[in-house]
C-alpha cells in the first residue's frame, strides 16, 4: 500500500538518537511519524534511506540533491585546516554519499 518515502532528515537524528542512547543508556524516542521529502508526514515505517526501496519520485529526486549537498559539505569540511576530518576519510564519505545520489537519480532498484 503506497509509496515508500524518504525522511527529510535522512534518518541522521535517528543514528544520533541511537547513539546517544547507546552511550547514556537513554531511551531512545524514536519519532512514530516524520516529515517526508514530498513534504508529508507519514509513519516511519513508510520511510527508508535506501534507493532500492523509496518508490515516491519526489521524494527520489530530493534525495538525490540532499546526498549531493552532503557530498559538498563533508568534502569542504575535509579541506577546512583543522577539520576532524581527515581529507581522506572526506573524500571517501563524499564519493559515497554521490553514489547514493546517483542511485536516487535512476529506477527504483537500479
Ligand atoms: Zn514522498
Amino acid at each position: 500500500m503506497g509509496d515508500i518515502h524518504i525522511d527529510t532528515k535522512l534518518r541522521a537524528d535517528l543514528a544520533v538518537r541511537e547513539m546517544l542512547a547507546a552511550t547514556f543508556q537513554l531511551v531512545a524516542d524514536v519519532p512514530t511519524t516524520v516529515t517526508t521529502g514530498c513534504g508529508q508526514r507519514v509513519p516511519l515505517a513508510m520511510t527508508s534511506g535506501d534507493p532500492g526501496v523509496v518508490t515516491c519520485p519526489p521524494c527520489r529526486e530530493f534525495a538525490q540533491r540532499e546526498h549531493l549537498r552532503l557530498a559538498d559539505l563533508v568534502q569542504d569540511l575535509g579541506l577546512m585546516p583543522g577539520s576532524v576530518i581527515a581529507v581522506g576519510t572526506a573524500t571517501s564519505a563524499a564519493a559515497k554519499h554521490r553514489e547514493i545520489a546517483a542511485r536516487f537519480g535512476g529506477p527504483v532498484g537500479g
